[in-house]
């Protein structure tokens, strides 16, 4: 189905391809959304990190059992806590000795997930501290109401604060909505406030409603004294009008998914309303990138969503998962990612080793077709 070209440049939909996305993302006129799916309540994090992310075939996995570093420590290398501090060493020595590389144009990334609870948020704070700690320059759009990525970054989002809001409903210009995080390097946020809740109808009677965020971004953009790097884009556990502005603002999709039951519920959706926006409103979007969370090598479980997932996604699903961690839930309290709140914590190491992944890999070359 085609799309048309109006005045503003921005594709304008033909009246089936509307009622098919419509359909699929239940945005009705009246500005009905009715798939939250609602959040799935975190489990009591009670187990040892460490070594929690040893997934067959990950890259991080150790490649012998036991590190001959450890061996003058007599009878303590022989335990599994001496080799989970060994592998934890080894992993902090191959950060702190790789670059990364920077794109040559920003890479904007949407992490999208209908399901609640699955690491959104976390996922798009810690990505974009451990680039902006590697020299990237990083912007995060905080797209959900409840503002917690605004938070994490420490960003104030007050009611009164001028927002995400401002700029999807009232064309207020990003640039003077944008903050710059307490996190320290070139990390930015622009915050949402609870007024965001209401957007999602007021949305429906705008002109171009699809197209607000990107508009503004391209315009942002275009125009910033200096080029950013990554742009990451929070989104609310819905498929609505926020989450179809995310997806046609980014060229990329990352796709969180917790090592949970229930975890692949709702995916073939997610996949088939993003190849809808694709085929009508944004031909460039991909979903590139596919991110294990709340993973804990020891649960059956944990495993068997891995592995199902490496399975079906062989070439999306990064090679490190992020673990189960007491520190990446307690650091966002601090306003902080888990990468300052504790650098050599086995979370925050592998948010940094993730980090590298998707910076080596690059943008893919073009959209292709998702599964
Ligand atoms: P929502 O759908 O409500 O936006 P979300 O998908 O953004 O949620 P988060 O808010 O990132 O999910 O995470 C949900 C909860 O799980 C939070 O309390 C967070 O601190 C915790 N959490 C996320 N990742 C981990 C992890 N790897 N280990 C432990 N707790 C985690
Ligand atoms: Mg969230």
């Amino acid at each position: 189905m085609k799309h048309h070209e109006n005045g503003s440049g921005s594709p304008e939909l033909d009246q089936r391809a509307r009622e098919e996305l419509e359909a699929a993302f239940a945005v009705s006129g009246s500005g009905d959304v009715v798939r939250d799916l609602g959040r799935t309540e975190e489990s009591n994090v009670t187990k040892a990190e460490a070594g929690q992310n040893k997934v067959p075939g990950a890259s991080s996995e150790p490649k012998t059992k036991k590190p001959s570093s450890a061996s003058a420590l007599g009878g303590f290398a022989d335990t599994p806590l001496a080799r989970e501090l060994s592998e934890i060493t080894r992993r902090r020595r191959a950060l702190e000795s790789a670059e990364l590389p920077l794109p040559g144009t920003t890479r904007v990334i949407t992490v999208a997930n209908q399901k609640g609870g699955v690491g959104k948020t976390t996922t798009t704070v810690n990505l974009a501290a451990a680039l902006a700690k590697n020299g990237a320059r990083v912007l995060v759009i905080d797209l959900d109401p409840q503002g917690n990525a605004s938070t994490a970054l420490g960003v104030e989002h007050r009611s009164d604060t001028v927002s995400v809001y401002d700029v999807i409903v009232s064309d207020v210009e990003i640039a003077d909505v944008v903050k710059k995080s307490t996190e320290g390097g070139e990390l930015y946020c622009l915050p949402a406030t609870i007024h965001l809740a209401g957007a999602e109808i007021e949305l429906v009677s705008l002109v171009a409603r699809e197209q607000r965020l990107r508009s503004a971004l391209d315009k942002f953009l275009s125009e910033a004294e200096e080029p950013f790097h990554y742009v990451f884009i929070d989104c609310p556990p819905s498929l609505g009008l926020l989450t179809i502005n995310a997806f046609v603002a980014a060229r990329e999709v990352l796709i969180p998914i917790q090592c949970e039951y229930y975890a692949l519920e709702g995916l073939s959706q997610l996949l088939n309303n993003i190849k809808l926006i694709e085929r009508h409103l944004n031909p460039e979007l991909v979903v590139s990138t596919i991110l294990l969370t709340m993973y804990d090598s020891r649960t059956n479980l944990s495993n068997q969503v891995a592995d199902d997932v490496r399975q079906h996604f062989p070439a999306e699903v990064l090679a490190t998962p992020i673990p189960r961690s007491v520190r990446i839930s307690e650091a966002p309290s601090f306003g902080l990612s888990v990468i300052s709140y504790d650098t050599n914590s086995p979370g925050s190491i592998s948010y940094l080793e993730a980090a590298a992944e998707i910076a080596r890999r690059g943008a893919p070359e073009s959209a292709g077709p998702t599964k």
